[in-house]
């Protein structure tokens, strides 16, 4: 009856926050756009609000899914060879400035010995330093809040990094510091306590340093502050891969219009794609469904597809292999984007093995959207041109 039980709250704890993530995207994206054309201060800062408690709340619901998938055992690593120092860096820009906010003052200091490029999974170290950082910074009301990694060892091709997240915060208590690595326990409880959260913050940590063969550790003193430290073991790679050369430096494109097709059977999400898609500048067209798409594909000649993973009558996936399977007949190659609410790391796999070119999970950004679309329909007139 237990596990049952257990299953039962796992499946809806899934399910509800799966179906949260749909509106939620819907109220992020249209108020980012009512920002983006709106000049009154006033309702720019509203707006603003309004943005940030979203961004709040889809970041409580992306903590619960990670949650149900670590019950669940699918919460496993993507591992890619990557630099270290963007990382950091990326960290140091959004920490310095949520510090700032709060007249804290943040520091981030490197061992120049460690390497500069490691196999890992990216996403979830920068995850894992980002729940220790938000920490750092929400209990704490005066000080320094310090980012600090250093090279403990090399052996068998792997460094051993131990980052170190120190704070001048209020500590905790020593009865609570084992406790608070498990799920959903907070120092205070109480009705009257001054800091929100979940009580998963280190929960995910306490697991993704574990699923990366690592440790995760904490001297803290009541009224002085804390550190957590985390050591991790990331290989080095025997050969570095050729960097992509960087976008800053190629020359500045002009942006172009394209005919675009949206398989999207969600009709906030339509109308957000669209706004997104026209106010750049792109005609756009619009199908309910995957059978609705491969009726349009056949008409009219479109520059590129986004793509629903889900949808009635004919799914994404299956759509995108009836337009490989015609092409591979009569020729040509379009090139398709999934546009998808399922964050899992399978479905990325699963979008390219169907035939699609570039994965983007809901809620996406104007400016990665736009972005994205400009790359893969490059790269795709690249690749039309090397094979005349
Ligand atoms: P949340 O921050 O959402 O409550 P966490 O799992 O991240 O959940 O943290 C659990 C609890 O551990 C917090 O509620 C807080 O009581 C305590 N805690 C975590 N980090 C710190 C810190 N840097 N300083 C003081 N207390 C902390």
């Amino acid at each position: 009856l237990a596990e049952s039980g257990n299953k039962a709250k796992s499946e809806f704890l899934a399910l509800i926050s799966h179906e949260m993530r749909t509106p939620l995207h819907g109220i992020l994206g249209m108020t980012s756009l009512a920002q983006e054309f709106s000049v009154n201060p006033e309702q720019q800062e509203c707006l603003h609000t309004a943005l940030e408690s979203a961004q709040s709340l889809f970041e409580i619901i992306d903590d619960l899914l990670d949650f149900e998938r670590i019950e669940s055992g699918q919460f496993n690593l993507d591992l890619e060879q990557f630099r270290l120092e963007p990382v950091l860096l990326e960290l140091k820009a959004l920490y310095t400035l949520a510090a700032k906010n709060k007249d804290i003052v943040f520091h981030l200091s490197v061992d120049e010995n460690i390497p500069t490029h490691v196999i890992g999974d990216p996403y979830k170290l920068k995850q894992l330093l980002s729940n220790l950082l938000s920490n750092a910074i929400k209990f704490t009301n005066n000080g320094d809040v310090y980012l600090s990694i250093s090279l403990q060892k090399i052996q068998h091709e792997e460094a051993y990094l131990v980052f170190s997240v120190k704070d001048s915060g209020i500590g905790i208590p020593f009865h609570a510091q084992q406790e608070i690595f498990d799920a959903f326990q907070q120092v205070d409880l109480s009705s009257t306590r001054a800091f929100g959260g979940t009580g998963l913050g280190l929960t995910l940590c306490h697991h993704i340093t574990r699923l990366m063969g690592g440790e995760l550790s904490l001297d803290s003193t009541p009224g002085l502050g804390s550190t957590f430290h985390v050591t991790l073991p990331l290989r080095i790679p025997r050969k570095v891969r050729r960097e992509e050369p960087s976008q800053k430096n190629e020359t500045i494109e002009e942006p172009q219009s394209y005919k675009i097709l949206v398989a999207e059977d969600n009709k906030v999400n339509q109308k957000l794609i669209r706004k997104m898609l026209e106010s750049a500048g792109h005609c756009v067209e619009i199908a309910d469904n995957g059978k609705e798409a491969l009726d349009s594909f056949e008409k009219k000649g479109f520059d590129l597809i986004l793509m629903d993973c889900q949808m009635p009558v004919l799914d994404g996936y299956k759509t995108t292999e009836t337009i490989r399977n015609r092409e591979a007949e009569n020729g040509g190659r379009i090139p398709i984007v999934a546009l998808t609410a399922n964050a899992m790391s399978t479905d990325r796999d699963k979008c390219l093995s169907s035939g699609m070119d570039e994965y983007l999970s809901k809620p996406v950004k104007r400016a990665e959207l736009l972005e994205r679309i400009q790359r893969v329909i490059k790269e795709a007139n690249k690749r039309s041109i090397e094979t005349l």
